[in-house]
Parts: structure tokens; sequence; C-alpha cells
């Protein structure tokens, strides 16, 4: 069939809306009609370079739409259903998963790797030519051929840009706080970069009762909106990742318990460790360059028991935890539909990303109806 979709020529080069070939899904796999889509920092990471991804490449992994038909031997989802998108489908059988790592899936990674879809294979091509995939999903599109492990059913009265949001935005960022961490009602929590991740970081740790909730940010915009989130605190980060953990210290009387990270720059991450306390946490959630080279001071690893904890994907199992977010959000409980500040239509996704590279959003949804 012909779809409409974002397409990114080559890395560095101008995404352009094109008319694409997408196969019929294979087996395991469905079609999926998309009606919204978020666009991410990782997104920007493969324009840009910081990620190399195969191109051509249909980009956007944070969408969510209808079922419209499945391939053969589908049994998690049918034509009609709503779902949300999962970017970590998983095979069920390695030795992660049955450890109940999915998100961390051994068969998955390399695949992700290829561009392809679960068997490395691209449903997608331009003129015979073949156009890859991102992160098994490609959301700057009308429609996508997915694994069936990458589909979330969701309640048919949640909204679709609210859904898209929780494919990747929010589970990193909630998940951080609540499955990672697994923070406690009266811990003390900072939260470094306050973009969609980290605010969805901040919105996790209202919901279980942290306090104080320091948001810290290098902009004035940014640490507002984290305030009207539900953060104690705002403190401007400085160049200097001393000054702005010695300001975290300052506002927490010594120090946070756990320093969530959301940027994925080193001096980010380093200003997270040294604004915990003894037996405080930095939880680093923000993906860095792959040469990237995090220095810390050592001795007060052993001597004050801080610790360093790695979260991918909030460390969630999607199937489990998409419905425990959107519960949350049906209650009132996680404002998720207040991340989105501006809704575009494909079309103009290049302002989406002049408005996320120069950060005057929080959260820009396409609108894919
Ligand atoms: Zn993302
Ligand atoms: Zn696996």
């Amino acid at each position: 069939m012909k779809i409409r979709a974002a397409v990114l020529p080559e890395v560095g080069g101008r995404l352009e809306i094109a008319e694409l070939e997408l196969d019929a899904p294979h087996a395991g796999e469905a079609l999926v009609r998309l009606y919204a889509s978020g666009v991410c920092h990782s997104d920007l990471n493969a324009i840009d370079g910081t990620a190399t991804t195969p191109c051509p490449a249909v980009l956007g992994h944070e969408g969510a739409g209808i079922v419209e038909s499945v391939g053969p031997g589908v049994t998690r989802v049918r034509p009609g259903q709503h779902v949300a998108l999962s970017w970590a489908p998983s095979c069920g059988a390695c030795e992660e998963c049955l450890r109940d790592l999915t998100h961390l899936c051994s068969e998955a990674w390399p695949a992700m790797g290829t561009g392809g879809l679960m068997d490395s294979t691209t449903r997608l091509s331009r003129d015979g030519e073949p156009v890859y995939h991102y992160s098994f999903l490609s959301t700057f599109a009308d429609h996508a051929v997915v694994p069936e492990r990458s589909l979330i059913p969701i309640p048919d009265d949640v909204p679709f840009d609210v859904a898209g949001l929780v494919g990747c935005a929010v589970t990193t960022g909630v998940g951080a706080v609540w499955f990672s961490a697994k923070v406690r009602p009266g811990e003390r929590v900072a939260v470094i970069g306050c973009g969609g991740v980290g605010l969805s970081a901040i919105m996790g740790a209202v919901a279980v009762g942290a306090a104080p909730i320091v948001a810290v940010d290098v902009s004035q915009d940014k640490l507002e909106a984290a305030l009207s989130f539900g953060a104690t605190d705002a403190v401007l980060a400085d160049r200097d990742p001393e000054v702005t953990a010695a300001r975290v210290r300052g506002v927490t009387g010594g120090g946070v318990d756990y320093a969530i990270e959301a940027t994925g720059r080193p001096d980010a991450m380093r200003a997270a460790f040294l604004s915990t306390r003894i037996r405080g946490t930095a939880v680093l959630i923000g993906i860095p360059r792959a040469d990237a080279v995090l220095e810390l001071p050592a001795l007060s690893i052993p001597r004050m028991e801080r610790r360093v904890l790695g979260s991918l994907y909030g460390s969630s199992r999607p199937e489990r935890d998409f419905a425990v977010i959107l519960d949350q959000y049906r209650r009132g409980r996680l404002p998720l539909d207040r991340l989105i500040s501006h809704r575009l239509p494909l079309e103009e996704i290049e302002q989406a990303f002049e408005l996320l590279t120069s950060g005057s959003s929080l959260r820009t949804v396409l609108d894919l109806s």
C-alpha cells in the first residue's frame, strides 16, 4: 500500500514528506493506522548523527493508533483495537526476557540496529529501494507495520496523543522513578533536565509522594513548567556541575536520595551524582553519545555508599506498565496531557524539530489523522 511519511534521506539531511510503499505485515506483525506521534530527542540524535541509524529512514518512535490488519499467527491484537506503540518488543525466550528484563531483550537490540523489524528486513520502500525503520516503529507516517510485541492495547477513551507519549517519554521518566529507583514517600528527588522525560519523572515523583522534588534546568521556562507539575523547588543549572550540585544540596539539606538525570550529558550526570547525599543514587536515563565518558569522585562511592543506577525505558515492561500509567492518567494522578505544548500536522515536522532544538516546547505531537 501507499503511505505518507517523513523520510530522512541521510544523516544530517532534511526531512522530506514523501509517498512510500509499505508491504503487508508478515507473520507476527500488524499494520497500524497511526493517529499521533510525539517528537523525541532520540529522533533528533538520529537526524544529526549523534546516534547512527541506517538511512533513508522513517523516524518516530512514540505513536498510537488503531490496528488495521494483522499478519499470520498474530494473537496479541486484533483489527479495530486501539494501541500504543512500544519501541521495546521482546522475543520472550532469550536469557534477558526469561529474567523479566524484556526491555533489554537480546534478540530485539541487534535487530533494531539493522533498521529492519525483528527479522532484520524492512517493509518500507521507495521506487523499489529499501527504506529503513527506526526503533521498529517509524511513527512519522500515517501507517506502520510493526512487530505485534510492540503493540500495547489501550482503552478506547484514551486520546491517541497521550497514549503516544506513553510509548517513550512518559514511560522513560515515570518508570525511572517507579520501577528503576522505586522511590518511596518522603524520599528526596532531584530531576536534572526538565523536557518531556524529566517532567514525566517529576509527575511520577509527585504521584508517589516524594518530597522535596527539585527541578534542575538551564531554562527558566522549563523550571516554571516543572513547578506547575508539582516540583517543590527550582534550581538553575550552572555550566559547572559542582555549582549545580551545591545548589541542589543547599535546598535539600545535604543532598537527595535520588538524582534523576534526563539529558544524557556527562556534565549533567556528574551534577546528578554530586547532588546525592549518603546512600544516594544517581539514576541515569538520558542517552549520551556512544563515546561519552563519565568521571566521578571514586572515594565517595564506598565512603558515602553513593550509587549509580542505569535506567532504560524506565525499566518497564510495556505490556504491564503502559496500562498502569494510563490508569493513573485516567484517575487524574498523572496529568500527561499537560505535557503536550504543541500539535502540528506531519507536513510541519521541521517546525517540530525547531521547537525541540530551541527548547521552546514541552512536547510536540504530530497529528496524523
Ligand atoms: Zn524517545
Ligand atoms: Zn528476548
